[in-house]
Protein backbone atom coordinates (compact mmCIF):
# COMPACT_ATOMS: atom_id res chain seq x y z
CA UNK A 1 0.00 0.00 0.00
CA UNK A 2 1.14 3.78 -0.78
CA UNK A 3 1.94 5.37 2.25
CA UNK A 4 -1.23 7.50 2.76
CA UNK A 5 -0.18 9.11 5.60
CA UNK A 6 3.25 10.50 4.08
CA UNK A 7 3.51 13.97 4.29
CA UNK A 8 2.60 14.44 8.27
CA UNK A 9 6.38 15.98 9.20
CA UNK A 10 5.58 19.39 8.77
CA UNK A 11 2.89 18.44 12.02
CA UNK A 12 5.74 17.34 13.36
CA UNK A 13 3.76 13.91 12.77
CA UNK A 14 6.18 11.85 10.87
CA UNK A 15 6.50 9.41 12.87
CA UNK A 16 2.64 8.14 12.08
CA UNK A 17 3.42 7.36 8.69
CA UNK A 18 3.78 3.70 8.86
CA UNK A 19 0.56 3.45 10.59
CA UNK A 20 -1.98 1.31 9.21
CA UNK A 21 -5.12 3.20 8.98
CA UNK A 22 -7.18 -0.14 9.55
CA UNK A 23 -5.29 -1.42 12.42
CA UNK A 24 -5.86 -4.34 14.58
CA UNK A 25 -9.38 -4.45 15.26
CA UNK A 26 -9.59 -5.92 18.53
CA UNK A 27 -6.65 -4.00 19.52
CA UNK A 28 -8.49 -0.85 18.69
CA UNK A 29 -11.30 -1.94 20.36
CA UNK A 30 -9.49 -3.15 23.85
CA UNK A 31 -8.17 0.63 23.67
CA UNK A 32 -11.33 2.50 23.22
CA UNK A 33 -13.12 0.48 25.78
CA UNK A 34 -10.31 0.79 28.42
CA UNK A 35 -9.45 -2.66 28.62
CA UNK A 36 -5.79 -2.16 27.22
CA UNK A 37 -4.85 0.29 29.79
CA UNK A 38 -6.97 -1.21 32.51
CA UNK A 39 -3.67 -2.04 34.76
CA UNK A 40 -2.79 1.23 35.68
CA UNK A 41 -6.12 2.62 35.63
CA UNK A 42 -7.95 0.15 37.90
CA UNK A 43 -5.00 1.20 40.58
CA UNK A 44 -5.27 4.88 40.32
CA UNK A 45 -9.43 3.73 41.23
CA UNK A 46 -8.23 2.15 44.69
CA UNK A 47 -7.16 2.72 48.10
CA UNK A 48 -6.47 0.74 51.32
CA UNK A 49 -9.06 0.89 53.46
CA UNK A 50 -8.82 -0.01 57.09
CA UNK A 51 -10.99 -2.87 58.93
CA UNK A 52 -10.91 -4.40 62.63
CA UNK A 53 -12.39 -8.11 62.09
CA UNK A 54 -15.56 -8.65 64.12
CA UNK A 55 -14.52 -11.75 64.97
CA UNK A 56 -10.76 -11.48 65.59
CA UNK A 57 -10.30 -8.23 66.26
CA UNK A 58 -7.31 -7.76 64.35
CA UNK A 59 -6.83 -4.54 61.79
CA UNK A 60 -6.14 -5.06 58.39
CA UNK A 61 -6.10 -3.42 54.75
CA UNK A 62 -8.74 -4.09 52.31
CA UNK A 63 -8.21 -2.84 48.59
CA UNK A 64 -11.43 -0.52 47.60
CA UNK A 65 -12.65 1.28 44.99
CA UNK A 66 -12.43 5.06 45.56
CA UNK A 67 -16.51 6.26 45.42
CA UNK A 68 -17.20 8.47 42.61
CA UNK A 69 -14.12 7.99 41.23
CA UNK A 70 -15.22 5.15 38.64
CA UNK A 71 -17.54 6.17 35.19
CA UNK A 72 -20.28 4.27 35.25
CA UNK A 73 -20.94 2.82 31.37
CA UNK A 74 -24.61 1.50 31.84
CA UNK A 75 -26.64 -1.94 33.30
CA UNK A 76 -27.21 -5.09 32.04
CA UNK A 77 -30.94 -6.17 32.31
CA UNK A 78 -30.31 -8.29 35.52
CA UNK A 79 -29.12 -4.59 36.82
CA UNK A 80 -25.15 -5.62 37.19
CA UNK A 81 -23.63 -2.29 36.81
CA UNK A 82 -20.84 -1.89 34.43
CA UNK A 83 -18.01 0.68 34.91
CA UNK A 84 -15.32 2.21 32.65
CA UNK A 85 -11.56 0.78 33.38
CA UNK A 86 -12.50 -0.94 36.71
CA UNK A 87 -15.27 -3.40 37.74
CA UNK A 88 -15.67 -2.62 41.48
CA UNK A 89 -17.62 -6.29 42.14
CA UNK A 90 -14.22 -7.44 42.44
CA UNK A 91 -13.56 -5.07 45.62
CA UNK A 92 -16.91 -5.41 46.91
CA UNK A 93 -16.03 -7.98 49.43
CA UNK A 94 -13.92 -7.90 52.58
CA UNK A 95 -12.10 -10.72 54.14
CA UNK A 96 -10.00 -10.81 56.89
CA UNK A 97 -6.61 -12.33 56.33
CA UNK A 98 -5.90 -14.04 60.15
CA UNK A 99 -9.19 -15.90 60.67
CA UNK A 100 -10.53 -16.17 57.08
CA UNK A 101 -14.22 -13.99 57.69
CA UNK A 102 -15.32 -13.20 54.92
CA UNK A 103 -18.36 -11.22 53.52
CA UNK A 104 -19.84 -8.87 50.71
CA UNK A 105 -18.50 -5.34 52.48
CA UNK A 106 -21.92 -4.09 53.78
CA UNK A 107 -22.55 -6.88 55.96
CA UNK A 108 -19.14 -7.33 56.95
CA UNK A 109 -19.77 -5.40 60.55
CA UNK A 110 -22.94 -6.95 61.13
CA UNK A 111 -22.83 -10.36 62.65
CA UNK A 112 -24.07 -11.51 65.88
CA UNK A 113 -21.47 -13.32 68.53
CA UNK A 114 -23.05 -17.00 68.15
CA UNK A 115 -22.61 -16.40 64.35
CA UNK A 116 -18.92 -15.30 64.85
CA UNK A 117 -18.48 -18.13 67.33
CA UNK A 118 -19.95 -20.35 64.40
CA UNK A 119 -17.34 -18.28 62.27
CA UNK A 120 -14.08 -19.59 64.91
CA UNK A 121 -15.47 -22.88 64.80
CA UNK A 122 -15.85 -23.82 61.49
CA UNK A 123 -13.92 -21.51 59.25
CA UNK A 124 -10.52 -19.72 61.55
CA UNK A 125 -9.61 -23.19 62.79
CA UNK A 126 -8.58 -24.65 59.51
CA UNK A 127 -8.46 -21.00 57.42
CA UNK A 128 -5.31 -20.50 55.59
CA UNK A 129 -4.84 -17.27 54.13
CA UNK A 130 -3.94 -17.00 50.37
CA UNK A 131 -0.89 -14.40 50.45
CA UNK A 132 -2.19 -11.38 47.64
CA UNK A 133 1.03 -9.00 46.71
CA UNK A 134 -0.75 -7.35 43.63
CA UNK A 135 -1.60 -4.18 43.55
CA UNK A 136 -5.24 -5.15 41.44
CA UNK A 137 -7.42 -8.11 42.21
CA UNK A 138 -8.21 -10.81 39.54
CA UNK A 139 -11.65 -12.08 38.52
CA UNK A 140 -10.06 -15.33 39.69
CA UNK A 141 -9.44 -14.13 43.03
CA UNK A 142 -12.27 -12.05 43.25
CA UNK A 143 -14.67 -14.76 42.36
CA UNK A 144 -12.64 -17.17 44.68
CA UNK A 145 -13.38 -15.15 47.67
CA UNK A 146 -16.61 -14.59 47.15
CA UNK A 147 -16.75 -18.49 47.22
CA UNK A 148 -15.50 -17.85 50.60
CA UNK A 149 -18.27 -15.37 51.85
CA UNK A 150 -20.81 -17.75 50.40
CA UNK A 151 -19.29 -20.68 52.50
CA UNK A 152 -19.17 -18.22 55.47
CA UNK A 153 -22.81 -17.12 54.82
CA UNK A 154 -23.79 -20.92 55.55
CA UNK A 155 -21.53 -21.26 58.55
CA UNK A 156 -22.73 -18.19 60.12
CA UNK A 157 -26.81 -19.00 59.37
CA UNK A 158 -27.30 -15.75 57.73
CA UNK A 159 -30.86 -14.79 55.88
CA UNK A 160 -31.30 -16.50 52.34
CA UNK A 161 -31.24 -13.16 51.46
CA UNK A 162 -27.34 -12.55 52.12
CA UNK A 163 -26.46 -16.05 50.33
CA UNK A 164 -28.64 -15.48 46.83
CA UNK A 165 -27.02 -11.49 47.11
CA UNK A 166 -24.19 -13.52 46.98
CA UNK A 167 -24.57 -15.72 43.93
CA UNK A 168 -25.87 -12.95 42.28
CA UNK A 169 -22.23 -10.99 42.65
CA UNK A 170 -20.82 -14.46 41.89
CA UNK A 171 -22.66 -14.84 38.42
CA UNK A 172 -21.86 -11.18 37.68
CA UNK A 173 -18.37 -12.07 38.21
CA UNK A 174 -18.35 -14.64 35.77
CA UNK A 175 -19.68 -12.68 33.20
CA UNK A 176 -17.26 -10.04 33.74
CA UNK A 177 -14.39 -12.33 33.51
CA UNK A 178 -15.96 -13.97 30.22
CA UNK A 179 -16.29 -10.56 28.45
CA UNK A 180 -12.43 -10.25 29.53
CA UNK A 181 -11.42 -13.52 27.90
CA UNK A 182 -9.40 -13.51 24.76
CA UNK A 183 -10.98 -13.80 21.88
CA UNK A 184 -8.30 -15.19 20.32
CA UNK A 185 -6.97 -17.98 21.99
CA UNK A 186 -7.91 -21.74 20.44
CA UNK A 187 -10.02 -22.62 23.54
CA UNK A 188 -12.32 -19.61 23.24
CA UNK A 189 -15.68 -21.14 22.36
CA UNK A 190 -14.93 -23.71 25.14
CA UNK A 191 -13.98 -21.26 27.97
CA UNK A 192 -17.52 -19.20 26.79
CA UNK A 193 -19.10 -22.36 27.07
CA UNK A 194 -17.81 -23.29 30.57
CA UNK A 195 -18.18 -19.83 31.56
CA UNK A 196 -21.91 -19.40 30.18
CA UNK A 197 -22.69 -23.24 32.26
CA UNK A 198 -20.88 -21.63 35.13
CA UNK A 199 -23.07 -18.42 35.83
CA UNK A 200 -26.60 -19.64 34.71
CA UNK A 201 -26.08 -22.04 37.84
CA UNK A 202 -25.19 -19.01 40.17
CA UNK A 203 -28.02 -16.95 38.72
CA UNK A 204 -30.60 -20.35 39.18
CA UNK A 205 -29.19 -20.12 43.11
CA UNK A 206 -30.01 -16.38 43.54
CA UNK A 207 -32.88 -16.85 41.87
CA UNK A 208 -34.77 -19.29 43.83
CA UNK A 209 -32.71 -17.68 47.28
CA UNK A 210 -34.52 -14.23 46.58
CA UNK A 211 -37.64 -16.19 45.73
CA UNK A 212 -37.59 -17.72 49.05
CA UNK A 213 -36.53 -14.61 50.72
CA UNK A 214 -39.42 -12.22 49.87
CA UNK A 215 -41.78 -14.76 51.11
CA UNK A 216 -40.77 -14.03 54.82
CA UNK A 217 -38.02 -11.11 55.17
CA UNK A 218 -38.74 -7.35 55.15
CA UNK A 219 -37.82 -4.58 52.92
CA UNK A 220 -35.22 -3.18 51.78
CA UNK A 221 -33.63 -6.15 51.22
CA UNK A 222 -29.84 -6.44 50.06
CA UNK A 223 -30.13 -2.24 49.17
CA UNK A 224 -33.29 -2.87 47.11
CA UNK A 225 -37.34 -1.74 47.68
CA UNK A 226 -40.04 -4.35 46.74
CA UNK A 227 -40.30 -2.79 43.21
CA UNK A 228 -36.37 -3.70 42.38
CA UNK A 229 -36.48 -6.91 43.88
CA UNK A 230 -39.49 -7.69 41.40
CA UNK A 231 -37.71 -6.36 38.66
CA UNK A 232 -34.79 -8.38 39.45
CA UNK A 233 -36.35 -11.61 40.13
CA UNK A 234 -38.56 -11.06 36.57
CA UNK A 235 -34.62 -10.73 35.14
CA UNK A 236 -33.36 -13.83 36.92
CA UNK A 237 -36.63 -16.05 36.10
CA UNK A 238 -36.21 -14.78 32.28
CA UNK A 239 -32.21 -16.14 32.57
CA UNK A 240 -33.66 -19.28 34.04
CA UNK A 241 -36.46 -19.89 31.50
CA UNK A 242 -39.22 -19.47 33.46
CA UNK A 243 -40.97 -17.01 31.39
CA UNK A 244 -44.50 -16.97 32.69
CA UNK A 245 -43.09 -15.99 36.30
CA UNK A 246 -41.09 -13.46 34.67
CA UNK A 247 -43.81 -11.75 32.28
CA UNK A 248 -46.07 -11.61 36.29
CA UNK A 249 -43.03 -10.10 37.69
CA UNK A 250 -42.88 -7.32 34.91
CA UNK A 251 -46.02 -6.23 34.98
CA UNK A 252 -46.08 -5.98 38.78
CA UNK A 253 -42.90 -3.67 38.19
CA UNK A 254 -44.80 -1.90 34.88
CA UNK A 255 -48.29 -1.44 36.57
CA UNK A 256 -46.85 -0.65 40.04
CA UNK A 257 -48.10 2.68 41.64
CA UNK A 258 -44.73 3.09 43.79
CA UNK A 259 -42.11 1.87 41.17
CA UNK A 260 -40.03 4.84 40.19
CA UNK A 261 -40.21 5.50 36.44
CA UNK A 262 -36.90 4.75 34.95
CA UNK A 263 -37.66 1.41 36.60
CA UNK A 264 -40.63 0.86 34.98
CA UNK A 265 -38.98 2.20 31.90
CA UNK A 266 -36.23 -0.63 32.13
CA UNK A 267 -38.99 -3.20 33.05
CA UNK A 268 -40.86 -2.41 29.34
CA UNK A 269 -37.06 -2.81 28.01
CA UNK A 270 -36.88 -6.44 29.75
CA UNK A 271 -40.58 -6.75 28.73
CA UNK A 272 -39.42 -7.22 24.99
CA UNK A 273 -36.79 -9.30 26.04
CA UNK A 274 -39.22 -11.84 27.61
CA UNK A 275 -41.19 -11.67 24.65
CA UNK A 276 -38.60 -12.31 22.14
CA UNK A 277 -36.90 -15.18 24.48
CA UNK A 278 -40.13 -17.10 24.89
CA UNK A 279 -40.44 -17.18 20.94
CA UNK A 280 -36.92 -18.18 20.48
CA UNK A 281 -37.07 -20.93 23.01
ZN1 LIG B 1 -10.59 -11.99 61.71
Amino acid sequence: MANLLSGLEKFGLGNFEDEKIFEDEKKAEAISKGTAVKETAEEDLLFDKTYQCPVCDKEFKSKTVRTGKAKLLGTDIDLRAKYQGIDPLKYDIVSCPKCGYTTVTRYFNLITSPQASLIREKISRNYKASVNNESTISYEAAIESHKLALVNAIVKKCRVSEKAYICLKIAWLIRGQREDLDETANDYKDLVTKSETEELEFIKNAYEGFSAAVAKEEFPMCGMDESTMDYLLAALACQCKQYDMASRLVSNVITSRVAKNNLKEKARELKTVILQERKDN
